[in-house]
């Protein structure tokens, strides 16, 4: 994850960090969680892989026709929140599928928060109501991630091959205002609404969401099928990382923070365009970026359950060989601690052993050799270099 706001806008923000690292996680506030020393993850959880839409790059291929069969229960459900509670996780992100299509919702997340943790939702939004709004507040979770893919009806409603998605997920941001409920932006990027990228951020904008999330394609699920064809070139993922630059240098930190998604080299334009600026700001986030060490952190900080109960590094790394275990063989907590776990072990090493250009890049120890799932997905080899990285290595 590549928090521009934060790092453009951030003084202060290393000794924030220092200070609030070794708190309890109780009281540290939630935009210092994702830098507490422990390696306790973010657990991206898949409810299920129903879905009242069928994207054409859903990395989990959900979709109307897939069924609860297999899924976890409820009570298993709950048995893996009260590991998670016990383990004290920094955050559980629902998400799915659409996870306001498991009937159970509000039980699982009433658990959740009676237990002491943190919740967010990432959400379609096409079922937020007023009422639905209301009741994902009340059961605590504390935040939704809508995706929103273009700036226009057609653009959108053609990604989620689904006619009046937009005019829903727009109303969604608005019930979720009058709601109070904190909302942001999720969009994944391709050659089809790149061109209306600046368009996004200030339709975000003017929805009043507290985040802008741009997600860069990761041949995972069906974003498999199209992603020669969709992912951007270099100049188009230069163009894109510039734009947001700009907009987050000249939008209210406390208004909208900016960050990208899958793609840790984003910090090397990052801290670039920052110099080229002259900005105050380039020392401290510089050192914010250091004590992060690499930018990706699936199988430290990021888990990712199945609707399955199957555990993977992140939720994109889903490929056999990156199965990690099984919730209903195992609790979490203790896959999790396994240190002679074959795949959280790849995952945990990989910086010294990375092959192709990254095995030369004096930006490695900042980026982290990129994506791991991007460089697997082109040759089969795990440590090759990432081919979506466009950064010049030094
Ligand atoms: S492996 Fe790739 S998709 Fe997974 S968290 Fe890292 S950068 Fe993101
Ligand atoms: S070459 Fe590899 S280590 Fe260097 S910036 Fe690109 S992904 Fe990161």
């Amino acid at each position: 994850m590549n928090r521009i706001t934060q790092c453009m806008h951030g003084r202060g923000t290393v000794s924030n960090v220092m200070r609030h690292r070794h708190k309890p996680q109780i009281d540290v506030p939630g935009n210092y969680l994702a830098f507490l020393w422990m390696y306790r993850p973010v657990v991206f959880w898949n409810l299920t892989d129903r879905c009242n839409m069928r994207c054409t790059h859903c990395y989990n291929q959900s979709g109307p026709e897939r069924t609860t069969e297999g899924e976890l229960t409820t009570a298993e459900a709950l048995g893996v929140i009260d590991d998670l509670a016990d383990m004290g996780i920094p955050l559980i992100l629902f998400t799915g599928g659409e996870p306001l299509m498991r009937a159970d919702i509000w039980d699982l997340a009433r658990h959740a928060r009676n237990r002491g943790l943190k919740m967010a939702l990432s959400t379609n939004g096409t079922m937020i109501t007023p009422d639905i709004a209301r009741r994902i507040k009340e059961s605590g979770i504390e935040y939704a991630g809508i995706s929103l893919d273009g700036a226009r009806a057609e653009t959108h409603d053609r990604f989620r091959n689904s006619p009046g998605a937009f005019a829903q997920t727009i109303a969604a941001f608005a019930v979720c205002k009058e709601t109070g409920l904190r909302c942001g932006v999720r969009v994944t990027i391709t050659k089809e609404n790149c061109h209306e990228l600046e368009a996004l951020v200030d339709l975000a904008l003017s929805l009043g969401a507290s985040r802008f999330c741009l997600y860069w394609l990761v041949p995972t699920g069906r974003g498999i099928d199209s992603y020669t064809r969709l992912q951007l070139d270099r100049d188009e993922v230069t163009e894109a990382l510039s734009l947001l630059y700009r907009k987050a240098k000249h939008t209210d930190p406390a208004a909208m923070e900016f960050l990208t998604v899958d793609a840790p080299q984003d910090c090397i334009h990052l801290l670039a365009s920052m110099e080229e600026d002259c900005s105050d700001d380039l020392a401290d986030a510089r050192k914010l970026l250091e004590s992060l060490k690499g930018g990706c952190n699936a199988g430290t900080r990021v888990a990712n359950i199945d609707a399955h109960g199957n555990v993977y590094p992140c939720q994109f790394a889903r490929s056999p060989e990156f199965l990690v275990g099984n919730v209903r063989n195992c609790p979490f907590s203790r896959i999790w601690a396994d240190t002679s776990n074959p795949v959280l072990a790849r995952f945990r090493e990989k910086q010294a052993l990375f092959g192709g250009r990254c095995s030369v890049c004096n930006y490695r120890d900042l980026c982290g050799g990129g994506c791991r799932v991007r460089a697997h997905a082109a040759g089969g080899d795990f440590l090759a270099e990432d081919p979506f990285c466009f950064v010049e290595p030094s």
